[in-house]
């Protein structure tokens, strides 16, 4: 059996709700509507008062990522499972390019990797080195169909920022050759000035990583990139955009793409004082109240596009209490938990569903060339469909995790996990 009928169930779209019964063919909408006329091998599954929105998408995870501590937890097989169990049908991931590596490389090697993921993968392309070669390169990577590509703005002693010369150059190419750039905006030197003094001082709890990586690096780095913007007609994305004023900056440009995550909303850096706030360790890193406030606001009026999760999770195990904060492995998962956490915030908020809908599945799915395959329910379009009960809101959900990860940063929070998922109608 093959076909599956959704009865009587709540579409939520990007452009409003409507109540129709949705018909699923191999793996695709194939009906949407009044359906009566549907034949004996259906499985029918009743949604009245479901809510069944199009499969999300996390266009920012790293899944499995080699870091100094080892990989952070779940590889695609685990971590897509995961996804899929929060109602996630669709990541995007990162190449990882190592020294010596072609871009080229890097893209085979992850996308290998990636294989063994129960859900939908895409690939971003990471420029972590700049050289001919890898400029040469960028035309034959967008040919592949990856047409997105990542830059650092810092990291350089990791061996992974290029200068903003660099990123002008780089902007060049993916422009005339209709990509986008993604760039991760915090300014080298201003982390530099703000972290030598702290670890000189030996101030090295994890309350300090928030002061070694200020607000003020962010602003300066869009600052920046937005100039880039203009000056090379790229378009750009700003990844996990955190502060109100990067957000004031970043919003002035028609030219960038604005991301954030749900860490920079929920959560302020008043956790690094809690026994466990070294988890909380990711950079950028936790901000201010008001910061999340502001971030609230640019989701609410459009400024901002696609809220993410930056996934990259570890085990209590990776990141005991007492390491200094510079060697505290950087990251925190996020991915089984984006939908639930966001649809609860959501409900209770009062917000408007069509919303939250544009930010995790078609803006996303628009920006990054999945549409309208992905990012919508229509005929046509991939059954991937995400059934909700709103009445399920419940703050106790840690048991219905299935990713392998011991710990989680939105414990306590209400949370609203699907019924089903369907990825490709299954
Ligand atoms: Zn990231």
């Amino acid at each position: 059996m093959n076909k599956t009928l959704l009865k009587n169930g709540i579409i939520v779209n990007a452009d409003g709700k409507q109540k129709k019964d949705i018909l699923l063919e191999n793996g695709k909408i194939s009906t949407i509507g009044d359906v009566k006329d549907f034949g004996n091998d259906v499985k029918i599954i009743n949604c009245a008062d479901r809510l069944i929105f199009p499969g999300m998408i996390d266009a920012h995870t790293h899944i499995g990522i080699p870091i100094k501590a080892g990989n952070s937890a779940d590889d695609f097989e685990s971590g897509s499972k995961s996804a899929l169990n929060g109602g996630v049908t669709t990541i995007i991931d990162f190449t990882v390019l190592d020294k010596d590596q072609s871009l080229n490389e890097s893209v085979l090697e992850r996308q290998r990797l990636a294989e063994k993921s129960v859900i939908d993968v895409s690939m971003h392309c990471n420029i972590t080195r700049f050289d001919k070669n890898i400029l040469n390169e960028i035309p034959e990577i967008i040919k592949m169909g990856i047409t997105s590509f990542k830059v650092f703005t810092t990291y350089k002693e990791a061996g992974m920022m290029l200068t903003y010369n660099e990123i002008e150059e780089v902007a060049k190419i993916i422009t005339d050759n209709g990509g986008l750039l993604m760039v991760h905006a915090e300014d080298n030197d201003v982390i530099e000035k703000s972290s030598f003094p702290l670890i000189q001082r030996k101030l090295n709890e994890p309350k300090y990583h928030a002061i070694a990586r200020p607000a003020e690096s962010e602003e300066v780095a869009v600052e920046k990139i937005a100039n880039i913007a203009e000056r090379t007609e790229c378009d750009f994305y700003l990844v996990h955009l955190n502060t109100a004023n990067g957000l004031g900056i970043a919003k002035q440009s028609n030219k960038l793409f604005i991301e954030t995550c749900p860490q920079y909303l929920l959560l302020d850096d008043s956790v690094y004082e809690r026994a466990d706030g070294q988890m909380y360790v990711a950079s950028p890193p936790l901000r201010k109240k008001e910061d999340c406030e502001a971030l609230w606001q640019g989701v609410m009026d459009g400024s901002i596009d696609v809220i993410a999760t930056d996934h990259c999770p570890f085990m209590l195990k990776d990141k005991p209490p007492g390491i200094p904060f510079q060697d505290i492995p950087n990251g925190m998962g996020g991915v089984e938990t984006l939908f639930p956490i966001m649809l609860a915030q959501f409900l209770k908020r009062g917000a408007d569903l069509s919303r939250l809908v544009q930010l995790i599945s078609t803006n996303p799915a628009k920006i990054f060339n999945l549409y309208p395959q992905k990012g919508k329910i229509a005929v046509g379009s991939d059954a991937d469909l995400v059934v909700v009960n709103p009445e399920d809101i419940t703050e106790n959900w840690m048991d219905k995790l299935i990713s392998k990860i011991d710990w989680n940063a939105y414990i306590g929070f209400p949370a609203i996990f699907p019924n089903e998922v369907f990825h490709k109608g299954k």
